[in-house]
């Protein structure tokens, strides 16, 4: 976050992150998220990237290699998820310590395919959210309404309880390591984008939940990026609306010139 004084104004204004994160989900062996990372460090190593952040979200089993990687570079590494516990008889799962050990401090948290395909609920995902940050770790929180909830009007509704129950237990101070997504399902994977106007309106909404509950300095610094098909084609647009703050990519972060040419949307 970069914080400069407007000297006509003589008041602090606070410029939030522009964020570019791509989530590869179950996608890309190690031999592939080595050379994907490497093609876009080497992409954006030339490009000014001012108070714009690129983040790359491979599986568990290539953290640790992308991550030493990404070192030294303008690429960040996530993990897609995590476990809230510490250790213990868990299998399957990985815990903040354990990605922290692998040089990874931020985590994707509520994507709708975790909430969907893996039960994963409101409650689990607070819990999941303070281990994170009890861990020190930076949280890109999603949420999202699917097509019947936005068919039948209750699109802010939903996105409001998702991130009140989510979030809203945290103190004000923990927002520095929270960057919210909103991931309308209906547009993820689907081709289906929902349009820069929507997404504008919903953002707003969400900063204006923000700023009701914690006061406007805290929703003026919180990244709000949008996911749900955001291609070439498309991220221009939605990424000049006001209130939209990047994106999470999904299907075109797997391909270094259709994400390359999304970074350069920004
Ligand atoms: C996602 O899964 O977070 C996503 C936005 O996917 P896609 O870009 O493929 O819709």
């Amino acid at each position: 976050m970069i914080k400069f004084v407007d000297k006509t104004e003589h008041k602090t204004i606070n410029m939030r992150a522009k964020i570019v994160a791509g989530n590869w989900k179950m996608n890309n062996d190690l031999d592939e998220s080595k050379s994907l990372v490497k093609k876009i460090a080497k992409s954006i190593k030339k490009q000014p990237l001012e108070n714009t952040r690129v983040i790359v979200a491979p599986t568990y089993v290539s953290l640790q290699k992308v991550a030493s990687k990404a070192k030294g570079t303008k690429v960040e590494v996530a993990a897609q998820n995590m476990h809230f516990e510490k250790s213990g008889a868990f299998t399957g799962e990985i815990s903040a310590t354990m990605l922290k050990s692998v040089g990874v401090h931020i985590v994707i948290l509520g994507h709708s395919e975790r909430r969907e395909y893996f039960g994963e609920t409101d409650a689990l995902l607070a819990k999941k959210v303070d281990a994170a940050l009890a861990n020190k770790m930076e949280i890109i929180f999603c949420f999202g309404e699917v097509l019947a909830d936005r068919k039948a009007g209750n699109h802010f509704k939903v996105v409001e309880s998702q991130i009140k129950n989510g979030l809203f237990h945290l103190e004000a101070g923990a927002w520095k390591n929270i960057i919210l997504a909103y991931e309308p399902v209906w547009a993820i994977g689907t081709g289906e984008t929902a349009s820069p106007e929507q997404a504008q309106e919903m953002h707003a909404f969400i900063r204006k939940i923000v700023a009701d509950k914690y006061g406007n300095d805290v929703a003026e610094n919180v990244s709000v990026l949008y996911g749900g098909s955001v291609k070439p084609s498309n991220a221009r647009e939605i990424f000049s609306k006001p209130d939209v703050d990047g994106g999470l990519i999904g299907g075109a972060a797997l391909n270094i010139d259709d994400f390359k040419a999304i970074i350069e949307a920004i």
